[in-house]
């Protein structure tokens, strides 16, 4: 991804409205571009400022609101990863006991 495609997904991003594999591929380019990174920064501070003032809170953290959301769209996305394992691992068993079924049922013909 270069720098113009991630520019234009920060916002996207920020409002968790980008599939798994754009945010994969958008935090594969924050990780490696302090530019693109200063910018979801900035993006972020404005973001995180505006939702105190809804709340009214003044816990001002945006660096740490930034590192969270970081952190949790790589756990959403490790857990996506494992879901996709498991659900290939159910796969693969449900198709080996379809053939152990289709085994037993030959064996059942042939004895007869
Ligand atoms: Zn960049």
């Amino acid at each position: 991804m270069d720098c113009r495609k991630a520019e234009t997904m920060i916002t996207p991003y920020i409002q968790h409205e980008i599939s798994d594999e754009e945010m994969e591929e958008f935090l594969d380019h924050i990780r490696t571009c302090p530019s693109c990174r200063r910018e979801l920064e900035l993006n972020s501070y404005i973001v995180e400022g505006l939702r105190m003032l809804e709340s009214g809170s003044d816990n001002f953290d945006v660096r740490g609101a930034m590192q969270r959301e970081i952190r949790a769209s790589y756990q959403h996305l490790r857990a996506v990863r494992a879901r996709r394992i498991l659900h290939y691992s159910i796969n693969t068993l449900l198709f080996l006991s379809t053939v152990a079924a289709f085994l037993l049922e030959l064996r059942i013909l042939y004895w007869r």
